[in-house]
């Protein structure tokens, strides 16, 4: 990644070059971090952020599960996270706050060490691919199962969670897919290393209920998507056969977007093409996003 502008780093902006941390900062060693990933679209008239105080809230609570008091308010990090798209004239980019636990005592018990905050912002295109987000990616199910809720509480966005993460995607990746599918610890499907996932079958959809995934912020929009253009949606859980034979598959999240999936486990999915419910869905996510939609212009915040 190459250096480029400013970092809002607790309360003032330092150039990309230099913001860094200490060596022994307590969540480096630990991994008690929370963090969010917004992003901010180009549309027609201007850009604007997409779902910013939903981003807010779950940053909040994500300290909150994590026990860590964020030193500033909803509104003042609200505000961070805009300055730092504009001070570097950005006008599509990808956002990530992060709060973390600064140098201090070392050891697990962080005890009192400072909880300080970053917000930086930067240019990112289609994460899992230009050709994945058109024509769909390849998926395994991954040999790493997704957390137990009472091992990593998964309503929070935390760090250390993304361990897992990382570990499957890169089995994934190392075997030629482009993405990993991770099973709860029932076996039933949970979510993706950084998407939430969704199965059309017979023109109904299902997605993964609450319980051992991120409540993704383009889960729920692209829910509501849903059932604006008449769909039905259940929160259901359902098995790795059940996405083998469902007539469509797609994940979403901040960074992936609406990706369509066309193969799992060296099964096509459908007919290895983006499905018409999906396609839908894709066309009014972006619509919604690029500020084309106005009965969702209040999940807009203008730059
Ligand atoms: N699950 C995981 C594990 C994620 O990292 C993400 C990305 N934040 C999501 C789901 C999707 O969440 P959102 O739509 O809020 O980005």
């Amino acid at each position: 990644m190459e250096p480029q502008g400013k970092i809002w780093m607790d309360g003032a902006f330092v150039d990309w070059a230099d913001a860094n941390v200490h060596v022994l900062t307590h969540s480096l060693h630990y991994g008690l971090a929370a963090f969010e990933g917004l992003r901010c679209y180009r549309g027609k008239s201007g850009s604007a952020i997409f779902r910013l105080h939903e981003h807010v809230d779950r940053l909040f609570e994500s300290a909150h599960i994590a026990m860590m008091t964020i030193p500033y308010d909803k509104k003042q990090v609200a505000e961070a996270i805009v300055e730092t798209v504009r001070i570097n004239k950005l006008d599509a980019c990808y956002i990530r706050p992060l709060v973390y636990i600064g140098y201090g005592a070392m050891g697990v018990y962080p005890g009192d060490n400072p909880i300080k905050l970053a917000v930086a912002a930067w240019k990112w295109g289609a994460y899992l691919g230009d050709d994945a987000l058109a024509n769909g990616m390849r998926a395994r199910v991954s040999s790493f199962t997704r957390h137990h809720v009472n091992v990593s509480m998964t309503r929070g966005k935390i760090s250390g969670y993304y361990v897992n993460s990382i570990l499957a995607k890169r089995e994934a990746k190392a075997d030629g897919y482009d993405e990993a599918i991770m099973l709860d610890p029932e076996g039933y499907v949970s979510e993706g290393t950084g998407e939430n996932i969704f199965i059309v079958r017979k023109g109904r959809i299902k997605t993964t209920p609450l319980t051992s995934i991120l409540e993704g912020i383009t889960r729920n929009s692209v829910i509501e998507l849903a059932r604006e253009q008449g769909i039905v949606v259940q929160e259901d859980r359902f098995t790795r056969d059940e996405m083998y034979i469902a007539d469509e598959v797609f994940v979403t999240g901040t960074a992936a977007e609406l990706t369509p999936v066309r193969e799992i486990d060296n099964r096509r999915i459908g007919n290895g093409k983006p499905g018409p419910i999906t396609a839908a869905l894709q066309k009014a996510f972006f619509s919604v996003v690029r500020g084309e939609d106005a009965a969702h212009a209040s999940w807009l915040t203008r730059i």
